[in-house]
């Protein structure tokens, strides 16, 4: 099946004065028509910078993407005119964004933010787009009388709500949710994740999942990929990921969490921090923090390994590295 979203060797760097910070080193990843991928992993892993780049908007002169293709449905995402960008953002490709008021305009009421969007992608009427603005805030539960309101008249929920009818009132074939309900409280988060996966369900869209969030993940995704110092670690079905992860950073994160079943007086979160990514270690750049870590971890970079449709980029599982540490 042809994939929807298809990144190879991506190569990603922010420049000041003096450093130049490797955001996301050489990662590849696929995403098949109609699948949720979900994307974990800490603050710093280069989550934000990789959906940016789908979109082919990380900007010059701090930022470049210095090696690497992106294919979206097929066509080179890198070299595309500004007209060609224009035409798939928010429209082919739609990002819902962490924070609701970076993505609203606050002097537009919400249903003329809806409106333009669609005026400029679907070729509709001014009549029409306005008709598709009000139906797209109903199916986000929101009465069509409020399209006239500003976004500083809604909710935090609310104001979710809205972008997310806006990021799907193109039907988009890809969907960015960038941390969509990090900002959320707990009651409206599971109104808000019903909602995109009824969306996503009638229209089909493929989704790339960015959270913190494990429960999440499993909760709402087909395949998930863990995420460390701008690189793929780790990467499998839910089934495969939380049946054995693999990856001892992935196992570091499934160890941080609550088991409910046990009695835990604390939590064992991964020690240490995130390497700095203006001088990331010549081998493994979880090295540092790893309880398994092997001298070859210390000298050479680690490949991804297959063990059996599951990917994983650890020493551990080379033939010839040594710890026989199998799956
Ligand atoms: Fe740990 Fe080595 Fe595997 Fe890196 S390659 S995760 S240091 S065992």
């Amino acid at each position: 099946m042809e994939k929807i979203l298809e990144i190879k060797d991506l190569e990603v760097r922010y420049y000041s004065d003096r450093k130049t910070v490797r955001a996301v080193n050489g990662l590849d990843l696929d995403l098949s028509p109609g699948k949720v991928l979900g994307l974990v992993g800490e603050t710093g892993a280069g989550k934000t910078t990789l959906a940016l780049s789908i979109l082919n908007m990380i900007r010059a002169p701090q930022g470049k993407i210095e090696a690497g293709s992106i294919s979206f449905a097929g066509k080179d995402v890198l070299s595309m005119s500004k007209h060609e960008l224009r035409d798939m953002r928010g429209k082919d490709v739609a990002m819902i964004f962490q924070d609701p008021m970076t993505a609203l305009n606050p002097v537009l009421s919400v249903g003329e933010q809806i409106a333009e969007t669609v005026l400029k992608h679907e070729g509709l009427t001014k009549d029409q787009a306005w008709k598709r603005a009000e139906e797209m805030l109903l199916t986000v539960g929101i009465p069509a009388e409020r399209s006239k309101d500003y976004p500083h008249q809604f909710s935090g929920g609310m104001k979710q709500r809205v972008v997310i009818a806006l990021a799907l009132a193109c039907n988009p074939k890809l969907l960015l949710a960038d941390e969509p309900t990090t900002a959320l409280d707990v009651t409206i988060q599971a109104q808000v994740l019903d909602l995109m996966r009824t969306l996503i369900r009638d229209n089909g869209t493929s989704v790339l999942f960015i959270t913190h969030s494990l429960g999440l993940v499993a909760e709402n995704c087909d395949e998930v990929a863990t995420m460390y110092a701008g690189e793929i670690v780790e990467y499998g079905t839910i089934d495969q990921v939380f049946g054995k992860a693999l990856h001892p950073y992935t196992q570091g994160l499934f160890g941080s969490l609550p088991d409910l079943s046990e009695a835990t007086k604390r939590l064992k979160p991964i020690p240490g921090l995130m390497p700095d990514p203006t001088a990331l270690p010549a081998g493994c750049f979880f090295e540092p923090r790893c309880p398994y870590a092997m001298e070859v971890c210390k000298a050479a970079h680690p490949k991804d390994i297959d063990v059996g449709g599951h990917l994983v980029k650890c020493h551990l599982f080379d033939k010839e590295g040594g710890a026989g540490r199998k799956a």
